[in-house]
């Protein structure tokens, strides 16, 4: 087992077996080797400087009904919101003037009347703030849409594949949606240029370790600037309601083999898993991670952006809460970095 820690290292890449003997390891020596090598990666990649970005939650209005998720359009109890301009500009200022240099703007699926609004939105904000980068996370878009927004000045795009395995992707989602779709987003985001990050969740509903080594031999071949994972975590009014939530210490060990597979990866500790436990993010970076995605969206409109039940809030969106999270950053060995922090390639 050490022996396939070294080869990751080495070469970058496991046969999916190999993959699979990982994810199922129980040896807690080896666990800890990968843990400590995938650390050790990213500190001689990227410093003790963890990046930063500030996510704004720009509407909770979404046409999808994936069954994992609170924000579906067939959850109807949710109250629906939508930021006006001039809330994601103050969310901006706000973020800027704490040192935040990268915005992430996520929002539920909108119909594509909202494309050219949003393109505004982002060559507003790129006008603004020159010096940061603008990152959208608003799932599944035309072609045109998506180079609409990259030439008003977005050069980053989340879009987790969710699963890479069609039959499991079929159990998450509801007919209308198909994989084949979303891996065809994902490929026409990388052609547009954009700085594309993917990813799934852990413990979804119906995966299997199987499940686990396809999505890694598709991250390993796709090669994402970004991989964004954290566990599922159930919430009430979804079909998966009663679901437990996925393990921490599996996501963490996924983290750690994706900094050994893709060792300049831009790899967030994610608000999932310092949800299912108060020193997630922590764990996170000393399992390889290297960003943190703190909430900059409007405190009161928090709630409403439930994806799953209890979402964690770090309040960095003040200069105490940013000093917190900074504290506790420094209690790891680590501190914040308030650079871009753009993927390099080398
Ligand atoms: N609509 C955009 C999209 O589809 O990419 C962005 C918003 S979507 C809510 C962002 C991510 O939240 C999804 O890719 C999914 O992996 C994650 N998510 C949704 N429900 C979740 C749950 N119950 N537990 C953990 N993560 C969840």
């Amino acid at each position: 087992m050490i022996r396939l820690i070294d080869k990751l290292c080495e070469e970058h890449r496991l046969l999916p077996e190999e993959y699979g003997q990982l994810l199922c390891c129980k040896d807690s020596r080896v666990l800890h080797r990968l843990q400590r090598k995938a650390q050790e990666t990213a500190v001689r990649r990227f410093g003790h400087g963890i990046y930063l970005r500030g996510l704004i939650e720009t509407s909770n209005r979404c046409r999808n009904d994936c069954y994992y998720c609170g924000i579906r359009a067939g959850n109807t109890a949710l109250t629906r919101y939508t930021l006006a301009d001039s809330e994601v500009l103050a969310c901006c200022r706000q973020g800027h003037a704490l040192g935040f240099r990268t915005f992430v703007l996520q929002s539920g699926e909108m119909p594509p009347s909202a494309d050219r609004p949003l393109a505004a939105l982002v060559e507003t904000i790129h006008r603004e703030f020159p010096d940061c980068a603008i990152t959208l996370s608003v799932g599944e878009r035309s072609r045109e849409a998506y180079a609409l927004f990259r030439q008003a000045g977005a050069t980053r795009y989340l879009l987790r594949h969710e699963t890479r395995n069609g039959a499991h992707y079929a159990a998450l989602h509801p007919p209308g949606m198909s994989l084949r779709h979303r891996l065809e987003c994902l490929r026409l985001l990388k052609e547009l240029g954009y700085q594309t990050g993917t990813g799934m969740m852990v413990g979804s509903p119906g995966q299997t370790t199987a499940h686990l080594v396809e999505d890694l031999l598709f991250i390993e071949a796709f090669r994402p600037e970004m991989v964004g994972i954290g566990p599922f975590i159930p919430h009430r009014d979804t079909p998966f309601a009663r679901h437990p939530a996925g393990s921490v210490d599996m996501t963490l060990r996924l983290l750690s083999i994706l900094r050994l597979m893709l060792p300049g990866v831009l790899l967030p500790a994610t608000t999932a898993l310092a949800t299912l436990c108060p020193d997630g993010r922590e764990r996170g970076i000393q399992a390889g991670a290297n960003v943190v995605m703190p909430n900059l969206s409007p405190p009161a409109k928090r709630e409403l952006y439930a994806l799953y039940a209890h979402k964690a809030c770090t309040g960095a969106e003040s200069a105490g809460g940013l000093h917190e999270l900074e504290q506790r950053l420094n209690r790891i060995g680590y501190t914040i970095s308030k650079e871009k922090g753009d993927y390099q390639h080398v």
